[in-house]
């Protein structure tokens, strides 16, 4: 069985949070059967919300894609990057081999690090004016986070950057703008 949250591209407008399960039919009516009994039907507005989402969600989905591809490379090769950890640079090769076998495509959301820690990482967020500032992922607008002061802020230091948290990384969820804005933002803010 699969159970997979629907709140990100799959709503992909950050207004609502539901998930899915997925499987054998014998299985699913197990937990309809304990979903009618606890209540935890979603409700009506949301349905309805979701449904219009899942219209245009391979629409949206590939063109965050698209979108993610040039934002990364763009990344990549800016002397103020450090780091680009995108799943379409993988180059260990056995690593890429799963990706390959696994994915059609390298998603759309991912994590760069810039040169200078936590001051130059603020101060590229606090000059962007396109990219928008917050948490969530998989909507249509492109969100940027400082991982360290904010998801990650209650992970003891040690621990985040063995984990590769570091001062300096920001994680991206590429929207569907037309890239040329999103690139357009990143670059004046990383100058
Ligand atoms: C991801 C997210 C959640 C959790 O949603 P799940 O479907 O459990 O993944 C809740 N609130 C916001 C704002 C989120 O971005």
């Amino acid at each position: 069985m699969v159970v997979y949250s629907l709140t990100k591209y799959a709503g992909g407008h950050s207004d609502l949070m539901a998930g899915g399960l997925c499987g054998p039919a014998h299985l699913v009516s197990k937990v309809v059967t304990m979903r009618s009994a606890l209540g935890t039907q979603l409700d009506p507005h949301t349905c309805w919300m979701l449904m219009r989402s899942l219209e245009t969600l391979q629409l949206r989905f590939e063109r965050s894609a698209s979108n993610a591809l040039r934002v990364a490379t763009f990344l990549r090769d800016h002397p103020r990057v450090l780091t680009v950890h995108y799943l379409g640079f993988l180059t260990d090769p056995a690593t890429r081999a799963v990706f390959e076998r696994q994915c059609e495509g390298a998603g759309a959301t991912f994590l760069f690090e810039v040169h200078g820690a936590e001051a130059m990482a603020f101060d590229l967020l606090d000059r962007l004016r396109f990219c928008k500032l917050a948490v969530s992922l998989g909507g249509t607008e492109t969100l940027v986070s400082h991982p360290a002061s904010t998801t990650h802020s209650g992970v003891p230091r040690a621990l985040r950057e063995q984990s590769g948290v570091t001062d300096g990384l920001i994680r991206i969820s590429v929207g569907i703008e037309h890239p040329d804005d999103i690139i357009g933002d990143l670059s004046q803010a990383l100058m």
